[in-house]
C-alpha cells in the first residue's frame, strides 16, 4: 500500500500548507501524501473546524438574533437594541449553512464509526449543536477526511460527497464566515449589553479585532466578549 504509487499531491494543491515552489516558474505544488490531505493541512482543517463555532456565534450576534423580553436574569432588551442594526439576509443564510453542513458531516462520521445519530432534540439549542458537532469533527478529523464517497443530504440538497469534499467544504465555510464578519463596517454596534453600565446599544466592535468597547469606556476582553455572545445566542434559543 505504501508504495510510491499510492502517494499523490495533497488535495489543497497550491494552497497546501507544505507546498513547494518551483524557483523557475513560481508554481506551487502540494506536498506528496498517501492520504487525500497531508498532515499539516489536516491540522489546518482541524483548527478551522475548532474555530467555526466561534465565527458562527459572532455571525449570529452580528446579524442580530435579538432575544425577546421576559428573561430578567439576562439584561438584554429587544426593544432597546439599536434599530439601525441591519438584519443581513446573507448572514442568515450563511448561519443556516454552517448548521446544516456540520450536522451532515457529523452524521456521516457517526455512521462511519457506528456511533448512532446525534440526539435530534438538541436542534433546539442550535449553537450548542454546532459546537458539539465541530468538536466531534475536530476530534475525528482523520475519519472525516477519509470518508468514502456517498450520497448525502447537505445544505438542503442531495450530493455525492466524501472526505476530500468534507475538508474543502469546511474550509470554504470558515473562510466565508470569517470574511462576512470582516466585511462589516469598520466599527459597528453589536447587540451585546455592557456588563459595567448595562446601557443597551453602547457596545461597538471593530471588524477583525478581538473584544469590544462600550461608550462608557469599558473594554470587553476577547473571552468576555465570546461569553456574552454565547449567552445572547442561548437566550435567543430559549426564546424560540
Ligand atoms: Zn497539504
Ligand atoms: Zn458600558
Amino acid at each position: 500500500m505504501n508504495t510510491h504509487d499510492s502517494y499523490q499531491q495533497c488535495v489543497r494543491g497550491p494552497r497546501c500548507a507544505e507546498a513547494t515552489v518551483n524557483p523557475d516558474t513560481g508554481e506551487r505544488t502540494g506536498s506528496l501524501t498517501f492520504r487525500p490531505y497531508c498532515d499539516p493541512c489536516t491540522a489546518h482543517i482541524k483548527a478551522k473546524v475548532q474555530d467555526l463555532p466561534v465565527v458562527y456565534r459572532e455571525l449570529r450576534a452580528q446579524y442580530g438574533i435579538q432575544p425577546t423580553l421576559g428573561s430578567e436574569d439576562v439584561r438584554v432588551h429587544t426593544s432597546r437594541v439599536d434599530p439601525s442594526i441591519p438584519i443581513r439576509e446573507d448572514l442568515d443564510v450563511l448561519v443556516t449553512e454552517i448548521e446544516t453542513t456540520v450536522a451532515s458531516y457529523e452524521d456521516r462520521v457517526r455512521q462511519q464509526l457506528g456511533m448512532g445519530q446525534a440526539p435530534p432534540s438538541s436542534w433546539k439549542r442550535r449553537a450548542d449543536r454546532v459546537e458539539r458537532a465541530c468538536r466531534l469533527l475536530a476530534e475525528r478529523v482523520t475519519v472525516l477526511l477519509s470518508l468514502p464517497l456517498e450520497w448525502m443530504r447537505i445544505d438542503g440538497a442531495h450530493d455525492e460527497r466524501g472526505g476530500v469534499d468534507a475538508g474543502l467544504d469546511l474550509l470554504d465555510l470558515h473562510h466565508r464566515a470569517d470574511r462576512a464578519g470582516g466585511s462589516q463596517p469598520v466599527r459597528y454596534v453589536v447587540p451585546v449589553v455592557c456588563p459595567q453600565c448595562r446601557l443597551p446599544a453602547g457596545v461597538t466592535r471593530v471588524a477583525g479585532e478581538d473584544g469590544a468597547t462600550c461608550l462608557c469606556g469599558y473594554v470587553i476582553g476577547e473571552d468576555e466578549y465570546r461569553q456574552l455572545t454565547a449567552t445572547l445566542a442561548e437566550v435567543a434559543e430559549a426564546a424560540r
